[in-house]
């Protein structure tokens, strides 16, 4: 069933099954000419029926919808093709609409071989094509349009201007409709769960900047902050919890590295404390393993950079050490 927000905003949810985030939240805007809709769900049958009987429950023809990402994830962008079809629009920005038309299989080996190097054991990958984030991906199109920074997007009478927030994904974006006082955050701030930050072959020191785009918005005077996911919550305390958070994190990273010098990031992920309902590090689903992984490369390349850890090359994988 489709939430009605405001006059001519929409939540409709669209269900994840299996996936630790549960439902994405596809925000659609009418009143105009073509209506809006803001991310889309997995290529996915169960999202496909959600998200299409949400179209037709608030009376949209799909002919007449463009879309609008947030950011590349599968489980906003998977269906934006079909959504279009021919007749609409794909809007993303520079960043993630590059990722959307180039990420073929000679991507995902870069991203595998600096896996590898991080101690990701080779059998495991080589099951990770499964995973989510590529099998459940948007399928070709020629229809992406792309968004710069500061453009803005007209959905009847809503204006909402883009402003980059790269750190979830290269050219992650939120949607500011000033007027209203509505922030359309995607993933870069979720309230009850923290966004993954995981290492990007695009980008070098992606929670530096996830962290300077946290403070980007903090002081957005916003009164309804719509996230890609879940619940929804006071936006300036959200950010400075997420700081905290990663703060933490950092922290917790390099106690864990000075305990136990020469680990690697794959070792080092596996100490780290995760929300997530597994026995062992061996008995984690191997999806949210490559994602626990990425996200502790993130947190070793923001201490790196910043001269608090470096690392050791033996010929095969990286092993870090608290400096
Ligand atoms: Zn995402």
């Amino acid at each position: 069933m489709a939430e009605r927000i405001s006059e001519g905003l929409y939540r409709i949810p669209v269900p994840l099954p299996g996936n630790p985030l549960r439902e994405l939240n596809s925000y659609l805007l009418t009143g105009g000419e073509r209506a809006v809709l803001i991310d889309t769900g997995f290529r996915q049958e169960a999202c496909r029926q959600a998200l299409l009987a949400g179209l037709d429950e608030l009376g949209v023809n799909r002919r007449d919808v463009d879309v609008v990402l947030t950011h590349l994830h599968s489980d906003h962008a998977g269906l934006a093709p079909e959504v279009v079809g021919d007749t609409g629009w794909i809007y993303a920005s520079g960043p993630d609409r590059d990722y959307l038309e180039h990420a073929d299989d000679a991507h995902w080996a870069r991203r595998d071989e600096r896996f590898r190097a991080e101690g990701f054991p080779a059998e495991l990958l080589a099951q990770n094509t499964a995973n989510p984030a590529r099998a459940l991906a948007p399928g070709f199109t020629d229809r992406y349009r792309t968004l710069e920074p500061g453009a803005v997007v007209e959905a009847g009478a809503r204006r909402l201007r883009c402003i980059p927030v790269p750190g979830h994904t290269p050219g992650q974006m939120c949607f500011w409709d000033e007027a209203e006082g509505i922030l359309f955050t995607g993933d870069h701030v979720l309230f009850d769960i923290s966004p993954n930050i995981t290492s990007w072959l695009e980008m070098e020191d992606a929670l530096g900047s996830y962290l300077d785009s946290l403070r980007a918005v903090r002081d957005l005077p916003v009164r309804l902050a719509l996230p890609g996911h879940r619940g929804r919550g006071e936006l300036a305390p959200r950010v400075d919890a997420l700081l905290e958070h990663h703060a933490r994190r950092l922290e917790e990273l390099r106690a864990i590295l000075r305990k136990e010098p020469g680990l690697t990031a794959y070792q080092a992920a596996g100490r780290m404390r995760w929300r997530i309902r597994a026995s062992s590090w061996e008995d984690f689903p191997l999806a949210q393993k490559w994602f626990a992984v990425g996200e502790c490369m993130a947190h070793l390349d923001y201490l790196r950079l910043r001269g608090l850890t470096a690392r050791d090359w033996d010929g095969a994988v990286w092993h870090y050490r608290a400096l």
